[in-house]
């Protein structure tokens, strides 16, 4: 399933490699293989006159700062991620933040997709527009057209693709073209792919974020979040994340160093459990659409397909329009498919979403009154997850 084009040349290493080979510095901790958890706040200096003297290339003066344990995970991320630097924040959302932060001044106008992930939408439209930060949401099919949107004072585009509910697609290429054109930046919400399966800085995006909370820490027990900025935009992000007083905790930094290391092979599992998964629902009469950019006949296909290394995860389904008790009896006594946000991690979840806003999604695809259940494929085995769904069906279709 690996689709390596554009990633490999002669002399480039590849992001499988990377994986398991980048932060680590053997030799200077005792021959361990990983590099240590440094649980730090003061950094001591020999004397007055290093302090006085410290080049501002001092490596670690405070633990806010850096440690070799985060400095481990921000140069292996801002390597896969092909940026200047990374920073690290306590969680995805505070990632999202940090990067609005960062490239907006009160007054600004910017264009924020409407799929984007929620709570980012909450900052946006509470935090942001209380600074007079006019704020405007854009289809996400829009392409290169939203550049009739753009104004002189359109400071920044938000893209998330794919939306992480919806799932479409964004055509971040020309989005950023569009977006350059008049002096915009462009920032992105990578979660879904992670930087081996979407490369953002590639694709014309300027900031990339992680919520490294996903698949990076991969195993639903950490808090975590990731900014890579271009070397443009690297002192501005540099000088936010330290007025915001933002950093990780290192015990959290090792989880997700931890759980880089395995990142690709969980990637390619996660795709091919999903792809099967995805394959058998779009064939199930219960199920009206299969919203998964990997199905050749999803809406958004062609663009992952040019733009993407590979599939995660996470998609959603419609299902015919139907109650809540026939949702419960399908969802509330699955073997495998546990009831739950977040995802990215080793488990299988399942989880409704019916806000006004996916109603709305549903109506305007010809699906009116259809019920959208957002699915995270696991690792368990994909036979025993389609048997999970398949008498998950049956309940439903019992009860409805
Ligand atoms: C979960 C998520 C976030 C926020 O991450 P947290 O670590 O939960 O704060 C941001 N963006 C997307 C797309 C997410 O799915």
């Amino acid at each position: 399933m690996a689709r390596d084009k554009k990633t490999k040349s002669k002399t480039k290493i590849s992001d499988a490699s990377l994986a398991t080979t980048l932060g680590r510095d053997a030799k200077a901790f005792i021959g361990a293989v990983n590099p240590p958890v440094y649980h730090a706040s003061t950094i001591l200096f020999d004397s007055y006159e290093t302090l006085k003297t410290l080049p501002d290339s001092a490596p670690y003066t405070y633990g806010r700062f850096a440690t070799p344990t985060s400095q481990a995970l921000t140069d292996s991320i801002a390597c896969l991620e092909g940026g200047a630097g990374s920073f690290l924040t306590p969680s995805g959302l505070s990632a999202c933040v940090l990067a609005l932060i960062a490239v907006v001044r009160p007054n600004d106008h910017i264009l924020v997709t409407d799929s984007v992930y929620g709570p980012t939408r909450q900052f946006c439209d509470s935090y942001l527009a209380q600074m007079g930060v006019v704020v405007d949401y854009y289809d996400p099919a829009i392409g290169a057209a939203l550049s009739e949107q753009i104004t002189d004072k359109t400071a920044a585009v938000f893209v998330e693709s794919p939306g992480s509910i919806t799932m479409d697609i964004q055509d971040i290429p020309a989005i950023s073209a569009a977006a350059h054109a008049r002096g915009a930046v462009v920032l992105m919400d990578n979660t879904w792919a992670t930087p081996l399966f979407f490369k953002p800085l590639q694709q014309g995006v300027d900031i990339s974020i992680q919520a490294a909370t996903k698949y990076i820490v991969g195993h639903s027990d950490a808090m975590l979040g990731t900014v890579t900025a271009t070397a443009e935009l690297y002192d501005k992000l540099k000088q936010h994340h330290r007025l915001f007083g933002l950093c990780a905790a290192p015990d959290d930094i090792y989880l997700a160093l931890r759980g880089l290391r395995t990142l690709p092979v969980r990637l390619q599992q996660h795709m091919a459990n999903a792809l099967h998964v995805a394959q058998w629902l779009s064939e199930q009469p219960a199920v009206c659409e299969v919203l998964y950019p990997a199905l050749p006949e999803a809406a958004g296909h062609a663009l992952w397909q040019r733009d993407f290394l590979g599939a995660s995860g996470l998609f959603s389904i419609l299902l015919e329009p139907c109650s809540d008790e026939a949702i419960a009896a399908m969802i509330d006594t699955m073997r495998f498919f546990k009831i739950g946000y977040s995802w990215g991690g080793y488990e299988s979840l399942i989880v409704p979403f019916d806000t006004p806003r996916i109603a709305k999604f549903c109506e305007q695809r010809g699906q009116a009154g259809a019920r959208l259940l957002r699915l995270h494929i696991g690792l368990e085995d994909a036979q025993e997850l389609q048997q999970d769904l398949q008498e998950g069906l049956e309940r439903l279709t019992a009860t409805n």
